[in-house]
């Protein structure tokens, strides 16, 4: 045997261990960020430089290809381009190769077609309306999840009519299973359950293929093994059959995905499942403070069902958590923002050593607006942009057509968005009338009845032309924008669609579009004459301004469920009160709690150097602000390790690192009143981080005076007519030709005199 590689001293004795510990069944559970990871790569290293099997011969699986390639290009710094040659990556990612070779044994050819969500619902709808049911009242949503979960647990269509059959629409599941799982076939296609599933067929029905990838497969390691699926656990016992080295790493208190069909139950079985299988824990934590680690610890011993496990570190204590008690999420985002500014200053931080982490996504908007207003780069992860989500897309593409018909694109987006029985051919007919006549699509749909349509079409078209025209005439006779917008969800029926679907989709959905009122709401209440066309400007101002540079260093926004296996210098767990982390409604029926602490205790033990908890007093909620608390969480912490900082409104204007009165830079045109806020304060601001200064020089000589004409890449030309403030509090008052009166930040406004 060769001697041990050098790079083995890069791990502690038991990591040694667990990596050199190369034949038969392997399991790790270990608190997080005690090198479990790290192990699993070493492993992959030491077996190929030790010669024990090629590249060809692991198998490693991750939870997401991202960290697949972030392990493969750490191999080859270890052993060098061998490591090229490395299978790697998630389950789907893995399993949809092997098929490519496999496809012809069980029906398919290897060019077969992979569909994603939006494929598969398009399929179940034609599915259904074949078989004349309404996809409006049977949703091809609310079928997909359930054909989804069937799949997962390898329930086949037959077997789903034995189980399920109990109401009318299990029965209509197993019909629309069994005919969907035949047109898919039908199409040479594949779904992402598929993926998962599939394998397992094929290695059922065919031995020899069963026995050529145990051959292969030498050495299996899978990541994140707490949140496998049944038939994630299937597919590689299967494989790991042979020769049984299969190394399995993950943390029973990170198991995050029980709602996605993970089962906690495979770590917990796996020394039933292989009789002779080692154990090496590992206790050690590199990546926390003293003071992290212990509220991880306080928060995870509140669950009663964790493996009992010893997490330790040598590292500082490092500093205390700040809890961040807010008034709304407003104040939320620009605390947040000035921390991150503050700490990046103070301590030399760059923008990508901060995360942001929610538990929904909706919670980003706020966020990335005020993040933007400040000047501070962000990404965001796991999720479309605010702006960019279709259902974003539709309601503001309505409200466009209210400002301006003649809009086509907006207009055709919407028109059979939710399904009016405006079919393809109909729109193709008054398009091209349109465009040979030279008008546009809505004049054309005005006079529907020269257009010669099918009756049910050409009434449809009227429906919903009166149903603009009438919202046209709302907004004209002074009907507020909240209104307006409400009337439309409504008559639209895009809400209730939302609502019949009922899945965790739609419900994002609608949790979104609630947002989205809410950003009405707020523009309408801060905004002198709040008019449509200027709030549909100020968002596709935010949408325009929306490509930032991918190399610059950005801070990250996810959800705490996107940052499983990541780690960040500081961390900012926002959001933190009841109902929305833990995530629920008032009495938290069908809500596990004890999942939502794992979730909590994920979001903390990202942290490496510092950590902010935050919570609001209050959130815009259906356009009006509703009273929050704060999370059960937050008191379940170990007090000695967390302080309270108290925001002031008021106060933080005078704060030293305050970016100014930032809300008024929402809109030059807003009156901001925050007196209204006041009582709920305490006027001592806490803020522990004086002290430093930031020199500009000869602030007074800078051309930004008073009477200066100035240029704004965004607003245009424009006259300052007020100045306040100094050094790197100065804000200008700018009156632009074309976009009015704004107050700016001199510092983050890029202006330039003209
Ligand atoms: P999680 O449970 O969050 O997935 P993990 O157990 O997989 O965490 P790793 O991500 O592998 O932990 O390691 C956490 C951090 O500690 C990483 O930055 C890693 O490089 C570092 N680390 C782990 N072991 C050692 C070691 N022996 N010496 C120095 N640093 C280490
Ligand atoms: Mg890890």
């Amino acid at each position: 045997m060769a001697k041990k590689p050098s790079f083995l001293n890069d791990l502690n004795e038991r990591q040694q261990k667990a990596a050199t510990h190369t034949d038969g069944p392997l399991l790790i559970v270990a608190g997080a960020g005690s090198g479990k990871t790290r192990v699993l790569t070493y492993r992959i290293a030491y077996l190929i430089e030790q010669g024990k099997a090629h590249p060809g011969e692991i198998l490693a699986l991750t939870f997401t290809n991202k960290a697949a390639r972030e392990m493969k290009e750490r191999i080859q710094k270890l052993i060098g381009d061998e490591a090229k040659k490395l299978w790697m990556g998630t389950f789907h990612s893995v399993f949809s190769k092997i098929l490519r070779f496999e496809a012809e044994k069980i029906g398919f050819t290897s060019n077969y077609s992979i569909y994603d969500t939006d494929d598969s619902q398009n399929a179940i709808k034609q599915i259904l309306r074949e078989n004349n049911y309404d996809p409006k009242e049977i949703q091809p949503r609310t079928i997909h999840r359930r054909i989804s979960d069937a799949k997962n647990q390898l329930i086949l269509p037959g077997q789903y009519k034995e189980r399920f059959v109990h109401s009318t629409l299990d029965d209509i599941t197993a019909r629309i299973y069994g005919m969907y799982v035949e047109r898919l076939k039908h199409n040479n296609a594949m779904d992402f359950d598929d993926l998962l599933i599939k394998p397992i067929q094929l290695f059922s029905e065919h031995e020899d293929v069963l026995e050529k990838y145990q051959d292969r497969y030498k050495y299996i390691l899978i990541d994140e093994y707490q949140d496998t699926n049944h038939a994630q656990y299937k597919v590689t016992n299967m494989l790991a059959k042979k020769y049984k080295n299969l190394c399995v790493v993950g943390d029973d208190a990170q198991s995050i995905y029980s709602f996605r069909g993970a089962d906690i139950t495979n770590i917990l079985n796996f020394k039933e499942d292989y009789e002779n299988a080692v154990e090496i824990p590992l206790e050690q934590n590199y990546r926390s403070t003293k003071a992290i680690l212990k509220a991880a610890d306080s928060i995870i011993k509140q669950n009663t069902g964790q493996l009992e496990k010893t997490l330790w570190t040598d590292n500082d204590t490092g500093e205390t958590i700040t809890v961040l008690d807010n008034y709304d999420e407003r104040d939320e985002a620009n605390r947040v923002a000035n921390y991150i500014n503050e700490l990046k200053m103070r301590k030399g931080y760059q923008f990508n050593d901060f995360a942001i982490l929610y538990r929904t996504n909706y919670q980003s908007r706020v966020f990335e607006e005020t993040l933007r207003r400040k000047g501070i780069t962000y990404q965001l992860v796991g999720g479309l942009s605010f702006y960019q989500r279709k259902e974003i897309k539709d309601v503001l593409a309505y409200l466009t057509l209210l400002s301006n018909p003649d809009d086509d694109t907006n207009l055709l987006r919407i028109i059979n968005e939710p399904s009016r029985g405006i079919g393809n051919k109909s729109l193709h007919d008054l398009t091209s009338t349109a465009r040979q006549t030279g008008q546009s699509l809505w004049r054309i749909l005005k006079n529907v009845e020269d257009a010669n349509l099918y009756k049910p079409a050409e009434n449809s078209v009227k429906e919903f032309v009166d149903m603009i025209q009438e919202l046209k005439a709302d907004l004209k006779n002074n009907v507020s924008l909240t209104d307006v917008t409400k009337k439309l969800l409504k008559k639209s029926g895009y809400m209730k669609s939302l609502v019949e679907e009922n899945s965790p989709k739609s419900m994002t959905r609608r949790e979104n579009i609630i947002e989205l009122q809410n950003a009405i709401s707020y523009f309408e209440k801060n905004t002198k004459n709040p008019k449509l066309s200027s709030f549909l400007q100020e968002i596709s101002l935010i949408t325009d301004t929306d490509k930032y540079d991918e190399d610059k260093p950005a801070v990250t926004l996810m959800t705490v469920h996107a940052a499983k296996g990541l780690e960040f210098p500081v961390v900012f767990v926002v959001g933190l009160e009841e109902e929305l982390f833990p995530v629920g409604s008032r009495n938290y029926e069908d809500v596990n709690i004890e999942e939502e602490r794992r979730l909590f205790y994920v979001a903390i033990t990202r942290a490496e150097d510092q950590l902010f908890f935050s919570h609001c007093r209050s959130r815009y909620k259906y356009g009006e602000e509703k009273p929050m608390m704060r999370s059960r969480f937050l008191d379940e912490v170990s007090s000695d390790v967390v302080r309270t900082e108290t925001g002031s409104t008021i106060n933080q204007n005078k704060s030293r690192f305050s970016n100014g009165s930032s809300d008024s830079e929402y809109d030059g045109n807003t009156k901001v009143e925050y007196d209204w806020k006041k009582p709920l304060y305490n006027k001592n601001n806490r803020n522990s981080n004086q002290g430093t200064t930031i020199h500009y020089d000869n602030p007074d000589e800078d051309p930004f005076q008073v009477g200066a004409k100035v240029e704004h890449s965004v607003f245009g030309p424009g006259k300052i007519i007020n100045r306040t403030g100094h050094g790197e509090r100065t804000k200008v008052v700018v009156f632009f030709k074309d976009r009015g009166r704004k107050t700016l930040m001199l510092r983050v406004a890029k202006l330039s005199v003209i």
